[in-house]
């Protein structure tokens, strides 16, 4: 098939322990029913704000949470179905690139040492290990004299920067982006998507890139997929979503994007009333039923299907019935 990855009806709830005197142990729904495919060498965008379940599905396809139910295809293989060992076998193919690069070095070890850990790990530290730290680092617009350095001596982005070449020191043919650019400089954060997509060319590679930012999704994005409190609601080539979107919700998210131009009225922007409810007992139906304008009957007694409205779009919303 096209897709390097298809995920269906992937479930995770976290426990939670309810009130003090409560013996009953609650959970947050925070991934309930995602099915979403990503196609060789694309990039998925996966949009929705926090809490929304959006990590969680990123970390669920690598299996660094382990989800409930639902099948993960890596390569036409159900990976959910893996074991250790065959995990371990595939896990070089499948790298994450998290928000915060500071977290994610360790101060103590030498650049070399962190984008030649996955190497040593992975037993593919041969004699060229150098030799291929460098060109990573060179691929990553770093110095290759840069790998005897540590990570205090270089700036936020470059950090970022150091992160990805360790993503990229397995050949890995699927990367997740865990919102890579927003801790960083509006100035630098440009540079690296721009690097993302030279790497992306250069590698063959395909991502899904995580983020709450609409613009930054839309610049870097083949597809894009927006999530909910837990569901996808819409999913579409990115022009389409931007263009028209169908989802009441999709359509408030991307009404609060500033405009730049001053024609546009503020009364266009559409307000989201009240907060997102809490992903522990959803809203039964539809579950944006209590923030949409455009609410129905049957909103908060059936849940919409997702259904392709044509094109591949999809959408998961009752007022699809009606056209
Ligand atoms: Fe709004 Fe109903 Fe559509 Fe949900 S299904 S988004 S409540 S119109």
């Amino acid at each position: 098939t096209e897709n390097l990855i298809e995920v269906n009806d992937l479930k995770k709830y976290f426990p939670i322990k309810g009130g003090i005197f409560s013996r009953t142990v609650e959970q947050v729904k925070a991934v309930d029913g995602v099915s979403l495919s990503i196609k060789k060498g694309e990039t998925l965008g996966l949009v929705g704000e926090s809490g929304c379940g959006k990590t969680t599905v990123g970390r669920s396809i690598l299996r660094l949470i382990e989800p409930d139910s639902g099948e993960i295809i890596f390569e036409d293989k159900d990976i959910m179905k893996y074991g250790r060992s065959e995990l371990r076998h595939i896990r070089p193919n499948m790298q994450i690139v998290f928000q915060d690069p500071n977290s994610s070095l360790d101060p103590r070890m030498s650049v070399k040492d962190i984008i030649g850990e996955p190497m040593v790990v992975n037993k593919k530290n041969g004699a060229d290990m150098e030799d291929k730290i460098g060109k990573l680092l060179k691929a990553v617009g770093l110095n290759p004299v840069d790998m005897y350095r540590y990570p205090h001596e270089f700036s936020g982005g470059q950090r970022q920067r150091i992160c990805i070449a360790r993503a990229l020191a397995l050949n890995p043919k699927f990367i997740v982006l865990d919102e890579p650019t927003s801790a960083l400089d509006v100035s630098v954060q440009s540079q690296i998507l721009n690097m993302l997509e030279d790497l992306q060319k250069e590698f063959g590679l395909t991502y899904l890139f995580i983020s709450h930012n609409l613009i930054v999704v839309k610049y870097l994005s083949d597809r894009v997929a927006v999530m909910y409190l837990g569901k996808v609601v819409e999913l579409a080539k990115t022009e389409a979503l931007f263009d028209s979107p169908m989802h009441p919700y999709t359509q408030a998210l991307l009404s609060a994007i500033a405009v730049p131009d001053p024609a546009v009225k503020r009364s266009q922007r559409i307000i989201l009333e009240g907060d997102v409810p809490t992903p522990i007992n959803p809203p039964k139906g539809c579950r944006f039923h209590t923030r949409c304008r455009y609410k129905m009957d049957i909103c908060d007694k059936v849940e919409p299907e997702f259904k392709d409205i044509g094109g591949e779009h999809f959408v998961a919303c009752h007022l699809m019935d009606k056209r």
